[in-house]
């Protein structure tokens, strides 16, 4: 890596919009000091999912909330991009909370005050499968439903990032619709480039673009090809998606673990109705990119003719204008 690419990445904010690591109140946080190693500045940690009922996600809440405030010498737990500005001067990591799906509200709207209150600053509606707010995109495409309308109204109004991945493509188009806020697809890769039920087509990149939004970068090796995660189909899933609609909606959201403990491939496979046959989830030994790909992605992306400004774009501003815009108001 040259010189000024080197001092590009090391002053630049680096934002993961989502990792992979499987929410549970035993997890060792410890395994977050990867992403400040990385030079990672803010990352995005799920504490439920749609596999767990909403009680378990508020026990892993409260302990993963618990361990941040614990460990403010290494950690700030981000409200808004001001705190995660100040984690950067500090050289500290920051990071704040995502759910992925409904199961964690228990049908009460009222929990996405309390939700944001907590630490969570980003929700996805549907996780695979439909629920009572939306369809998932290993399901029937079932729509956004009243309560998933008013749960976006809700998010805008109390400042969370709506999330579109996991759900399903005529549900997306629906919740891009509703929301008065610029929208993601935390982790997600075009199904040009790799055609997988998890991956989105063009006309949910460009509609989540036209609110403004960003697509990040999902780092599974199943979702970016054929168990591939090499720096050139990475780039390639890039240079699709800003071909498509500008380099300022592009960035990463690996949805990658350092947790070596946790089997990917039996967790996935103890839940057909969630991660469906067909669908490579028994692929053996998943590869994942994570932040540790950063520099080497940097430097080819360097080579393939984008400029500085549009580095810094992948590498986090984009996301931070979302951000600005949904968590500030
Ligand atoms: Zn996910």
């Amino acid at each position: 890596m040259a010189t000024d690419l080197e001092n590009l990445y090391r002053d630049a904010l680096v934002w993961d919009a989502h990792a992979g690591v499987f929410p549970s109140p035993q997890v060792d946080l410890n395994l977050l000091d990867e992403w400040q190693q990385q030079g990672a500045s803010y990352v995005s940690i799920n504490v439920g999912f749609d596999v767990m009922d909403w009680q378990e996600t508020l026990a892993t809440l409260a302990a993963y909330r618990r361990w941040v405030l614990d460990h403010g010498d290494r950690f700030v737990l981000a409200g808004n991009t001001a705190d995660i500005d100040r984690a950067g001067i500090e050289n500290k990591l920051a990071l704040s909370f995502d759910i992925e799906g409904m199961n964690a509200l228990n049908g009460d709207i009222n929990m996405i005050s309390l939700y944001h209150a907590l630490g969570v600053r980003q929700m996805l509606l549907a996780y695979n499968l439909n629920n009572a707010a939306a369809g998932g995109c290993h399901d029937s495409d079932s729509g956004l439903t009243d309560f998933g309308r008013a749960v976006v109204q809700e998010m805008n109004r109390v400042g969370m990032i709506v999330d579109c991945s996991h759900a399903a493509y005529t549900t997306t188009l629906e919740i891009i619709d509703e929301s008065t806020s610029p929208v993601v697809f935390s982790h997600s890769n075009p199904c040009a480039i790799w055609d997988h039920q998890r991956n989105i087509r063009d006309e949910q990149i460009q509609a989540c673009a036209a609110t403004g939004g960003v697509i990040g970068l999902n780092g599974m090796g199943i979702f970016l090809g054929d168990n591939d995660i090499s720096i050139d189909t990475m780039v390639k899933h890039v240079l699709y998606v800003s071909e498509l609609v500008g380099t300022q909606h592009i960035g990463f959201g690996f949805d990658y673990s350092p947790d070596i403990d946790v089997d990917i491939g039996v967790i996935l496979r103890s839940r057909p109705d969630y991660w469906p046959a067909g669908q490579q989830y028994d692929t053996k030994e998943i590869k994942h990119a994570g932040p540790a790909q950063l520099p080497a992605l940097v430097d080819r992306l360097a080579d393939s003719g984008f400029d500085d400004s549009a580095i810094r774009g992948f590498l986090g501003e984009n996301f931070r204008r979302v951000a600005d815009s949904a968590w500030n108001g």
